[in-house]
């Protein structure tokens, strides 16, 4: 088993990861289960904070680190809310906040185009010359009501027109199979294993 610690403190994203790696020879562990405090993310891209969170994990550990930066890319909005996601609706930003603040931002606009997007880096240690760099993409659309009580963020809004439903009406696996998340991770472990055969 490789030990891993996840650079992050949600253990819903914990698990999300840990279904998609199941049998495949990963430990995770999650960060604050180390107290660590977040790094901050002042990177100005998904690669570059999914780089800063896993360097800052790695080195409070001592252990390889994996991290995760996602987000919803909106094309009528230029890419926003982006890496900004978490935070869009500002000091104190809740899902239903910032749920709320993309609504009003479409609210007049018919291009609802929109991708889920995660970017994973993965380091062998804090100085890592040679990072693992993934990502994975999911497109969608963003509805003008929520639907679906699963997941998290914005997937009430994120409708995706091959399963016929948003991304709160999917069971965890379902969501995993087809996610944004779900891929990166997937391209990690075949990555991963190419690094240590080569
Ligand atoms: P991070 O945890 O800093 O990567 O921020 C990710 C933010 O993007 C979350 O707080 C959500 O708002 C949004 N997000 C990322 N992935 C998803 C997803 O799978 N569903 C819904 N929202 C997501």
């Amino acid at each position: 088993m490789s030990r891993v610690v996840l650079a992050s403190g949600n253990r819903g994203k914990l698990k999300e990861m840990q279904q998609v790696l199941a049998g495949t020879g990963f430990e995770l562990l999650l960060q604050t289960d180390f107290e660590i405090v977040d790094a901050e993310e002042t990177g100005l891209s998904f690669v570059e904070n999914a780089l800063i969170k896993a360097r800052h994990a790695s080195r409070e550990t001592g252990l390889p680190a994996l991290a995760d930066d996602s987000g919803l890319s909106v094309d009528a909005l230029g890419g926003q809310p982006g890496i900004y996601s978490a935070r869009y609706s500002g000091e104190g930003a809740t899902d239903a906040k910032n749920n709320a603040k993309l609504l009003s931002a479409l609210e007049s606009c018919d291009d609802r185009r929109a991708t889920f997007v995660c970017v994973l880096a993965y380091v062998r240690y804090a100085e890592d010359p040679l990072p693992l760099i993934c990502q994975g993409l999911w497109r969608g659309e963003i509805l003008r009501e929520a639907r679906g009580e699963n997941g998290f963020g914005y997937d009430p809004l994120f409708y995706v027109a091959d399963l016929d439903c948003t991304s709160a009406q999917l069971p965890a696996e379902v969501k995993n199979r087809n996610s944004h998340r779900g891929r990166a991770l997937r391209a990690f472990v075949e990555q991963w294993h190419s690094s240590i055969s080569s």
